[in-house]
């Protein structure tokens, strides 16, 4: 995961760098409002700092959020609780407070970062999967789906195209150590593709998996 952090004070800046990748986290860092346009493709999660010498971080977040939606997390100094506020306002995901652990820290950019994958949409042009609401629609028409029917078409409308082997379903669906047969997770297949209507909406790949179609 790819974090930007935005942050003009070195005394801060460093060691947060050092700290986070020790969290297993790749940062991009930059100390002024003006770079952040360009360092912000590509990135999972934004650490902002408000207090930059170029320019308002507030501003900068306003920017952002007219391009992107990617998770912002602010940093304030303690006692700005109007920054905070505002900020959250603009569309920041969540805040911290200076001084916080780099451990905390990380568990809050992957924090956020979850929580974001979880509110995307997925799916195909037909099939659309709404994780949040636990929704999904084929030609717009509702779908009523089990609990494990709908995990399972959500794993695979994550990446229409993609195969997703009979591994990754098992551990991402049922449990990370499945010592079952496979019988359960074909005849959850043959359940989702009753109920989708077509049954060419889900390939099978044989020996390898299953995968949403494109169309
Ligand atoms: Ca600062």
């Amino acid at each position: 995961m790819r974090v930007l952090l935005v942050e003009d004070d070195p005394a801060v800046a460093v060691p947060l760098v050092e700290g986070l990748k020790r969290n297993g986290l790749e940062v991009v860092h930059v100390g002024f409002a003006a770079g952040v346009a360009d360092a912000s493709h590509d990135v999972d999660v934004i650490l902002l700092d408000l207090g930059l010498p170029d320019g308002d971080g507030l501003q900068v977040l306003r920017e952002i959020r007219k391009h992107s939606d990617v998770p912002v997390i602010v940093v304030t100094a303690r006692g700005d609780e109007a920054d905070r506020v505002v900020g959250l306002e603009l569309g920041a995901d969540d805040y911290v407070v200076k001084p916080f652990s780099v451990r905390e820290l990380s568990a809050r950019i992957r924090a956020v970062s979850r929580r974001r994958r979880i509110e995307t949409p997925v799916g195909s042009g037909r099939v659309n999967v709404d994780r949040t609401r636990r929704r999904v629609t084929v030609d717009g028409q509702l779908i009523d789906l089990t609990a494990k029917e709908f995990d399972l078409l959500a794993v695979l409308a994550e990446e229409p195209g993609r195969v997703v082997g009979r591994q990754e379903l098992f551990s991402r669906v049922w449990d990370p150590v499945w010592h079952g047969t496979g019988k359960t997770l074909d005849v959850h297949v043959s359940a989702v593709r009753r109920k989708l209507g077509d049954p060419d909406l889900i390939e099978t790949v044989r020996g390898v998996g299953y995968r949403l179609s494109e169309a």
